[in-house]
């Protein structure tokens, strides 16, 4: 099946007299008819649902369409894209280990592991989004579990180099994980690049309507625990909480990663989304081919009215020929990149505040990459917390607006952005 076809069909296949969309088990128990059946999936001997605080059906149904899309073997989702990186890179390290993180990627990220992870014992190196190879290669320590990047960074827009990162990580012997958000199966699949685990938001594009909040974990079954089995005690030796199962023997390299951070982490931390918020999130995926190819159309329209713009200072959009990423979004990202573009008003952050006082057609809202036509000042709301330093490091600039086009006429888009420079001249 091609992309657009996994969108619609991927993931569920009803059987003669099954419903057509997929059934939402709101349930928080499953029955059994003997205790020994239950315990067989209390020791991971069989496969089934017994608590929805670790597994439902309808959320497996919603994983197995977005794992289709990528590409990988196993996949689970989380209550919030926040939940699935802190999954993602929990599931490798712990307390005393290290991770290589690229800076420019999403404030809440940034914030999950310089503060919040750090508190927890593990140790960070953030790397520039442009680093040499040898300057990625000198941020490895002998305790490094595994590398952190985004397809698309949030909001910086640069177009992460998966393909050579993923050769660096692995001649060191661990995974890369890529937040493959922005992107979206859709436009690319890390997989093919190299990429060992992607994690997304999906309360971004694949959601799409502003409706609800979630996460999702995909593996690419790739990667080969076995073979780094001292780097990786919780996937290569047995797990005391699970009588002894060791997870990477008995679900190998395809179902190892998820098997775990589902039996482990999700049976401790619980961040499982409701399978109705599932059942909703697969009604965005079914539209997301046709909607990630008008958000591009239109972005890439916004981005060269905008940077023929009088007003406006500088333009960064991956579509735009002379963008600093416009090349490697030709290799990564050929059919599109995403619907969000970041610009600077003359004038400075005074300005850029000022002139989106007068959009009435483009909200001022905390998101991003969705139906609606959206803008932000991130220094003044989601990188709020970040420093001056902090905020360079991400790819932020202060007088910076992130513009996220939505999926209307791209002419009303253009004519909203028109009437509020007119009416800050
Ligand atoms: C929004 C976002 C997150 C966090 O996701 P939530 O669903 O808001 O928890 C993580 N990564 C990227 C790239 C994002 O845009």
């Amino acid at each position: 099946m091609r992309q657009e076809t996994k969108c619609i069909e991927g993931g569920y296949t009803p059987k003669n007299g099954e419903s057509r969309m997929i059934p939402i088990y709101q349930s928080t128990t499953f029955k059994y008819d003997t205790s020994e059946d239950m315990g067989k999936l209390f020791d991971l001997e069989a496969s089934g649902y017994f608590y929805t605080r670790l597994q439902n059906p309808t959320n497996d149904l919603v994983a197995a369409k977005i794992t289709e899309l990528e590409g990988g073997t196993a996949g689970m989702l989380t209550s919030s894209g926040q939940a699935a990186n802190f999954y993602a890179v929990f599931n490798l390290a712990n307390a005393g280990d290290h991770v290589v993180a690229f800076s420019s990627i999403y404030g809440g990220t940034f914030n999950l592991f310089n503060v919040t992870m750090r508190k927890m014992g593990i140790d960070f190196t953030f790397v520039e989004p442009d680093c040499t190879a040898e300057e990625l290669e000198a941020a490895f320590k002998p305790n490094t579990k595994c590398v952190f990047g985004e397809t698309i960074a949030n909001p910086a827009l640069a177009v992460f180099d998966i393909e050579a990162v993923a050769n660096i990580a692995h001649k060191h012997g661990v995974p890369l994980i890529i937040d493959n958000t922005f992107a979206t199966p859709i436009n690319c699949r890390p997989f093919e690049w190299g990429a060992d685990i992607v994690t997304h938001s999906t309360t971004k594009y694949m959601d799409g309507h502003d409706a609800t909040v979630g996460g999702a974990i995909i593996d690419s079954g790739k990667f080969d625990w076995m073979a780094h089995a001292d780097k990786f005690p919780g996937l290569c030796t047995p797990d005391d909480s699970y009588h002894g199962i060791t997870y990477a023997e008995k679900f190998g390299k395809e179902g190892a990663f998820i098997t775990k951070a589902t039996a482990q982490l999700m049976r401790d931390f619980g961040s499982i989304p409701s399978p109705m918020n599932c059942f909703m999130l697969n009604l965005g995926l079914e539209s997301l081919a046709l909607r990630m190819k008008r958000h591009c159309e239109n972005a890439q329209k916004v981005a060269e009215y905008l940077s023929a713009h009088p007003q406006v200072a500088y333009v960064t959009y991956p579509g735009l020929p002379g963008d600093k990423y416009y090349e490697r979004a030709q290799k990564y990202l050929p059919n599109g990149s995403c619907g969000v573009i970041s610009f600077g008003v003359k004038g400075g952050r005074k300005a850029a505040e000022e002139m989106m006082k007068h959009l009435k057609l483009a909200i001022i809202a905390t998101h991003v990459a969705d139906a609606h036509t959206c803008v932000l000042h991130p220094a003044s709301a989601t990188h709020r917390q970040l420093t001056d330093e902090e905020l360079t490091a991400c790819g932020v600039l202060p007088d910076m607006i992130r513009f996220s086009v939505g999926i209307e006429n791209v002419d009303d888009i253009i004519e909203d952005l028109d009437q509020a420079f007119k009416a800050c001249k």
